[in-house]
């Protein structure tokens, strides 16, 4: 080849260089050269090939260079300067190309042959190179092709290469792959440990960029403890398990103050210092401080080792500060849902301790009931009773029963909750079973002056139902129509619907507000100031009813208008494919606490105010004063009627007394006569107890009547908020 530039030299025609003109920086810097100090020697002798490739070189501005005679003499334009980088540019200039690509010669040297000696182009795609440009190994990567160029003999006379840096595209695309699957590692984790696990297992598929992670973590004790590493192992010298803030192994100090700190002397630091992916010493560290979702302080280090063959640049930095935060959103995520997983335990926990609690508390109040109930039933069918001992212990049954029905409501709908009821399913003609249930309810809705409708044509075909909880079901539902229905009609419906038996309860009674209507059914709840009958409930009626329902595959609902009234609405599938076959048409289970439709219809009667009057007038008539001197006059205000009756009695001895169902009916009472003491329910209807105490202190001509309150609420809170409210006791 040698022997073939002379030749070349010698037929070249003169053209002064005009080739090498414009060109920017390596244009005049090919002028400038000593070429005839080179094997080309000087430009008039080069060869017109030689001479046209390197025009073409010096007015592009793609990155190109040649490599020119049996050395590869190395040309290159303006916009290849930067892949020379500091360290070859600008000497890389008509030296061999072999010189100055040393380090990579064992890749691109077998290349530039196949292009030169057997003529044949190359293509490379994101090849990765370890040059040297900056005076360090650098990991890059280049896509390009080398192409003989022919001269005029129509050898190959050099090689032409255009290329393209793609470093950036490649680490890039690398870089976000690995911050995408780190955001999407952890998202369904369960726990903190899980959550690091899930982010460290994705940061050790990507050791180039992070060659290795460490996580230390403060804890309570002031000391930093380390909850997990990538690419590392705990003990290693630069990752041990717990270290003071202040040591002399990380900075700590700085970073808890929250800086970032580049630590670039690890070798000088740990004697053995991680290695990277192509088994080099990882010199440096970035260490980053991590703020919990929340906080102000920094509670956390994250340390991450940089690849020795990237500059740590903007964008390796901002990369390793995405991690850390992908990490400690990751953690941060999972510690929520950790403390919300377990407060929902917690509740749980509570839950079934509270249904464990009412169940057992619940049979255990229904035996020494039993044994009182009985004995009063038995004495009060002896005719040898006075009827002011008979009204006695009328009081005390009718209160025991009540007692009894709401215990059983409590133990019911803890084992229903529990699971641990069963219902027995018969095939039931559920229009006569509503319709004998709700008939008695017809002497109670006459006397409150209410109409009952019932109509209840019959069914198609047999509903499978469980006896005893249909009965509960109408019975609470239409006995709290009864609560909460002033005037009126209660109308109660069976009927054929969609597949479906469907039983409605509808009242024209005060309503329930929208707000409301989505709590009905929690167990507990109760309306805040809902206008009844009576204030007396529990609130677990309408939880039972739906658990009732549940049970038989059904479903409850209800509508409501404020002030115009409500329509419950109960649905259950005809057939059986939807119950437990062994249920079905089985043996009466013993789970129930039995029926009492007497209970329910008594009690709704207790909250006529008419019934005071005729209990009222039970109670012998007062003596006469033996003095013939007024007597003192009471006036009582309480929504039960027992207890009316009752205190009435204790009192009648020596007070007149009135005796009313509300604050309402108290007020007018005293406005009408005024009382010498006021005694007083809190909680009633209409107007409670406080309500009536502030309308007595507002009125001039009543303000001075002492008013005692007087409630079953129990307490020192409850006793001094009367005592605030200027009640005398
Ligand atoms: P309780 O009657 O013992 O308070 P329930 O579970 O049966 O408990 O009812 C819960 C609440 O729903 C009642 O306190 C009342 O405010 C409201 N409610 C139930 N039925 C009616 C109705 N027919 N009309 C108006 N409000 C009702």
């Amino acid at each position: 080849m040698e022997r073939r530039v002379n030749r070349q030299t010698a037929q070249a025609r003169t053209s002064g260089g005009t080739f090498l003109s414009g060109g920017g920086e390596m244009g005049e810097l090919m002028r400038a050269h000593q070429w005839a100090d080179t094997p080309l020697g000087i430009l008039d002798r080069w060869p017109q090939s030689l001479c046209t490739a390197v025009s073409i070189l010096l007015n592009s501005k793609y990155p190109m260079f040649i490599g020119w005679g049996p050395e590869l003499l190395f040309f290159y334009n303006d916009a290849y300067r930067p892949i020379l980088g500091a360290t070859k540019h600008p000497v890389a200039l008509g030296r061999p190309m072999q010189e100055i690509w040393s380090e990579i010669w064992d890749i691109v040297g077998p290349l530039a042959d196949r292009a030169v000696k057997d003529g044949e182009p190359t293509w490379s795609d994101d090849l990765v190179l370890m040059m040297n440009r900056y005076g360090f190994i650098e990991e890059t990567y280049f896509t390009f092709s080398y192409s003989p160029i022919r001269d005029e003999t129509g050898g190959v006379g050099g090689m032409f290469c255009a290329c393209t840096e793609t470093t950036g595209t490649v680490i890039g695309d690398r870089r976000l792959r690995n911050l995408h699957d780190l955001a999407i590692s952890a998202a369904d984790a369960t726990s903190v440990t899980d959550a690091k696990q899930r982010c460290i297992a994705v940061i050790e598929t990507n050791p180039v960029d992070t060659p290795f992670a460490l996580f230390y973590r403060l804890q309570a004790n002031g000391k930093m403890l380390l909850t997990g590493a990538a690419n590392a192992e705990q003990g290693q010298a630069i990752a041990p398990e717990t270290l003071e803030v202040s040591n002399n192994i990380w900075p700590f100090s700085r970073v808890m103050r929250g800086q970032t700190v580049v630590v670039n002397d690890l070798s000088v630091r740990f004697d053995d210092v991680p290695l990277s992916s192509w088994a080099d010493p990882v010199e440096t560290a970035l260490l980053l401080p991590v703020t919990d979702l929340g906080q102000v302080e920094t509670n956390a280090i994250y340390i991450l080792g940089i690849n020795p063959r990237r500059p740590l640049d903007d964008d390796y930095h901002s990369y390793l500060q995405l991690v850390a935060n992908n990490v400690a959103t990751a953690v941060s995520n999972a510690n929520a849902f950790e403390q919300e997983h377990q407060r929902a335990q917690a509740l749980a926990e509570l839950d079934r301790a509270k249904t464990d609690f009412f169940s057992n508390v619940s049979h255990e109040f229904r035996t020494p009931l039993t044994l009182m109930l009985g004995p009063i039933e038995e004495t009060l069918r002896h005719t040898t009773l006075t009827g002011r001992e008979r009204d006695a212990l009328d009081i005390a049954f009718r209160n025991g029963l009540r007692l009894l029905r709401l215990v059983n409501s409590l133990l019911d709908f803890s084992r229903v909750e529990a699971g641990r009821i069963q219902a027995r399913y018969e095939a039931t003609d559920l229009a006569a079973v509503t319709t004998e249930l709700a008939n008695n309810f017809h002497s109670a809705c006459d006397s409150a002056g209410l109409q009952l409708d019932i109509v209840c044509p019959a069914l198609p075909e047999p509903v499978y139902v469980d006896p005893d909880m249909w009965e509960k079901i109408v019975l609470n539902l239409v006995s709290n129509a009864f609560k909460f229905t002033f005037e009126g009609t209660i109308s109660v419906a069976v009927s054929a619907v969609d597949g479906h038996a469907e039983l409605t309860v509808r009242d024209t009674g005060t309503g329930i507000s929208a707000s409301e209507l989505p709590h009905i059914f929690e167990r507990f709840h109760r309306v805040p100031d809902a206008v009844g009958r009576t204030h007396e409930g529990s609130g677990i009626g309408l939880a039972l009813i739906q658990e009732l329902v549940h049970l038989h595959g059904g479903s409850v609902a209800v509508t409501s208008t404020e002030g115009k009234g409500s329509t419950f609405t109960v649905r259950l599938p005809f057939g059986i494919d939807h119950l437990p076959a062994d249920r079905i048409g089985s043996e009466p289970s013993r789970s129930s606490t039995g029926n009492n439709v007497s209970a329910y219809v008594e009690e709704a009667l207790r909250w006529l105010p008419e019934d005071i009057g005729k209990a009222a007038n039970d109670v012998a008539p007062p003596p006469a004063s033996p003095d013939g001197a007024r007597r003192p006059r009471i006036l009582l205000a309480d929504d039960n009627a027992d207890m009316r009756q009752y205190v009435r009695r204790l009192l009648a001895d020596h007070y007149d007394v009135e005796a009313v169902e509300d604050g309402q009916a108290a007020l007018e009472a005293a406005r009408a006569s005024p009382p010498d003491l006021v005694l007083s329910d809190v909680m009633m209807p209409r107007l409670d107890g406080f309500g009536l105490l502030r309308a007595l202190r507002a009125d001039p001509d009543l303000r001075h009547i002492p008013v005692i309150h007087l409630s079953a609420r129990a307490g020192e809170n409850a006793q001094v908020e009367g005592l605030e409210a200027d009640a005398d006791d």
